[in-house]
C-alpha cells in the first residue's frame, strides 16, 4: 500500500495526523521502562501488556527489528486548560476507537502488522496477568512507552509534531508493517 493510501485511510478512520515511521528509528530506553516502575497508571505488574508482562527490551527490540516500515497516527483533541480531565478522557476514547478500526483494516492487508498503542491493553475487563496466559495474544496491543519508546523523540525524529499548544492534547500510536 502506498503512504498516500495510508494517510487517506487515517483520516477516513478519524486521526488528525499521521506520518512515515522509519523503524530504524525507534529506540527503546531502559528508562522509559523505569518511568513505567513508579506505576503512576496503576498498570505496571498489572498486565501482559505493561511491564515486566509485555518482554524485555531485548525481546521487544528482536520484534521490532523484523519491521521495515510503518506509520505513526495521532489524535489531537482541543482541552480548556491542563485540568480539563473530561476532554482529555473523551480524545484517548477517541484515540483508540481510531487505533481499534485501523488496526483490523491494516491486519486484512498486512497480516503481521504490528499495532503498539497509548496505554495499557484494554481487550479485557480483567486481564488475565500473571495467573493465565494472555486470552488474546494477537489483540493485545503494547504501549509505545511500555516498550521503551520515549514517543516525543520518536515523533521528532520522524518528523511528526508532539505539543499543539496548551489548549491540545495529543495521544500517539503507531503500526509496523512488513
Ligand atoms: S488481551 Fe486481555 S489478557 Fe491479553 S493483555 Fe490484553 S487485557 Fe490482558
Amino acid at each position: 500500500m502506498e503512504y498516500i493510501e495510508l494517510e487517506k485511510l487515517a483520516g477516513d478512520v478519524g486521526f488528525t495526523h499521521i506520518a512515515p515511521l522509519d523503524p530504524g528509528t525507534i529506540r527503546l530506553k531502559e528508562d522509559v521502562r523505569k518511568m513505567c516502575e513508579a506505576n503512576t497508571c496503576g498498570r505496571y505488574n498489572k498486565c501482559w501488556s505493561c511491564p515486566p508482562g509485555c518482554g524485555t527490551l531485548e525481546e521487544l527490540s528482536r520484534q521490532i527489528g523484523e519491521y521495515r516500515g510503518g506509520i505513526l497516527v495521532q489524535t489531537v483533541g482541543e482541552i480548556e486548560d491542563s485540568m480539563d480531565f473530561e476532554a482529555m478522557m473523551d480524545a484517548e476514547k477517541r484515540h483508540k476507537q481510531h487505533f481499534m478500526r485501523m488496526y483490523e483494516i491494516l491486519r486484512g492487508i498486512y497480516p503481521k502488522a504490528l499495532a503498539i498503542g497509548a496505554g495499557s491493553c484494554t481487550q479485557c475487563k480483567q486481564c488475565t496477568y500473571p495467573n493465565e496466559p494472555c486470552r488474546f495474544p494477537e489483540k493485545k496491543i503494547n504501549s509505545m512507552e511500555a516498550c521503551g519508546m520515549l514517543v516525543l523523540e520518536v515523533c521528532k525524529d520522524n518528523h511528526l509534531g508532539y505539543y499543539y499548544g496548551p489548549n491540545s492534547i495529543a495521544y500517539t500510536s503507531c503500526f509496523l508493517l512488513e
